[in-house]
């Protein structure tokens, strides 16, 4: 039985599908020739309320149940997943971070200009050493006169190259695994850190993802978010509702090109009538349909969860676990439906076949969702 939203959040979906298909949509396959990020989109993104939905109003947000959120990002990923990631790792990962763990002096100091789009968060755990194993991480800060000093490399940065605000995780004592990790809220332009050249990917080429160099990186003790020593666990904590934020983002790009393989079959005549006749197509478009509503039942029941203050760390790695593959299913079998001109940049479909993939790999891979859906069964 499909989810059924309330009539608040279908009115977030109408209103963000019209903003998307109109302001974000024609832009993307120009980010994405151009592996330029989506900067002109924010300030429209700020005044639409979308970058404060997980802000509070006393912080100049827009706050909503996370769920209307989540419809709101997969709205954006249906239209362009690069923005759409950008919105995520800003709104999910890095502003609930800031709210949740942060005093109120960090509140006061970064939500409002986060809520107002002017100073986008980026999200600083993975390194050289340290991907699936978070925990193996070898930057550390060090207490040096009412200071602490970062040194240290991260890599794959989403936002890397225009964030102003960088939760980093680093070592503030020699107690192995992930014990000893602390969260620092670190601005951009703080001596000693270099921002790397982005990288050239196969997808999400809209996105910015560079390393980044600590190096000597001096910031004030009361940089810390949360309690010194409590850094995997923030990490973690913001992972989890990501998830659901990078499943929504697959389910939007699957949705995408979903919609446009439909309206294709109906438009392409081969042997004298449009293919949608043919019952191979139509056993295509059937899959299809299938597997974004059993993915869309995953994501809403996640983010549901978490609106209702209930564990959803499970359900949330369900949702991203089924929700990647399926993308990479949906986006497979709607480039089948375009045929020769599917492959070629002439429709969005071949963008969209791209971005899908990364849904399976970051904030946790499959092989990582399965560790966390497993470890919650056989306890
Ligand atoms: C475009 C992009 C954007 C990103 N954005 C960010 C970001 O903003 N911030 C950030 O901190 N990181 C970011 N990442 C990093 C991303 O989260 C990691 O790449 C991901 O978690 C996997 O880590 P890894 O690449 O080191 O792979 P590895 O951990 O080396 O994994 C390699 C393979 O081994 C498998 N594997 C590893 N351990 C196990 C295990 N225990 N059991 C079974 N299989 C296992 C993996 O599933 C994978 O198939 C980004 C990455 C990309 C590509």
């Amino acid at each position: 039985m499909p989810f059924h939203l309330t009539d608040e959040q279908e009115l977030v979906r109408t209103s963000v599908r019209e903003f998307a298909d109109a302001e974000i949509a024609p832009l993307a396959a120009t980010l994405d020739r151009e592996h330029r990020p989506p900067l002109e989109s924010i300030p429209k993104l700020a005044d639409m309320g979308i970058l404060g939905m997980t802000i509070p109003e006393q912080y100049g947000g827009s706050v909503s149940d996370y769920l209307s959120f989540i419809v709101a990002l997969e709205e954006i990923s249906r239209a362009c997943a690069s923005t759409g990631v950008m919105v995520e790792v800003h709104a999910s990962l890095v502003s609930t971070s800031i709210l949740h763990f942060g005093t109120e002096e960090q509140r006061q100091k970064y939500l409002p200009d986060m809520a107002a789009g002017k100073k986008i968060g980026a999200f600083c755990l993975t390194e050289p050493g340290a991907g699936s194993d978070a925990g193996a991480l070898a930057s550390t800060a060090t207490k040096e006169d009412g200071h602490y000093v970062i040194n240290g490399q991260k890599i794959f940065i989403t936002n890397g190259s225009f964030a102003e605000v960088f939760i980093v995780m680093a070592r503030t004592s020699d107690q192995p695994g992930t014990r000893g990790i602390s969260a620092f809220l670190v601005d951009r332009g703080t001596p000693g850190m270099q921002i790397g050249e982005p990288e050239v990917k196969m997808g999400i080429r809209g996105s910015s993802t560079t390393p980044i160099l600590f190096d000597q990186v001096r910031i004030p003790e009361s940089a810390l978010l949360g309690e010194e020593g409590h850094g995997f666990k923030i990490a973690m904590k913001g992972l989890d509702g990501g998830r659901t934020g990078i499943a929504a983002q697959a389910l939007g790009i699957a949705q995408g090109a979903f919609d446009q393989a439909r309206v294709y079959a109906m438009e392409r005549v081969q042997f004298g009538q449009p293919i949608a006749k043919l019952q191979a197509i139509q056993w295509m478009i059937a899959d299809m349909s299938v597997d974004l509503e059993a993915g869309r039942a995953l994501v809403y029941q996640a983010a549901d969860l978490e609106d209702r203050g209930q564990p959803f760390a499970d359900a949330a790695a369900k949702a991203k676990l089924f929700c990647g593959p399926m993308a990479t299913r949906v986006t497979h079998a709607a480039m089948q439906v375009f045929g020769g001109i599917g492959y070629t940049d002439a429709y969005p479909v071949e963008r969209m076949y791209r971005d899908a993939r990364i849904t399976e790999i970051y904030e946790g891979t499959n092989e990582i969702q399965r560790l966390v859906i497993a470890r919650s069964l056989l306890r």
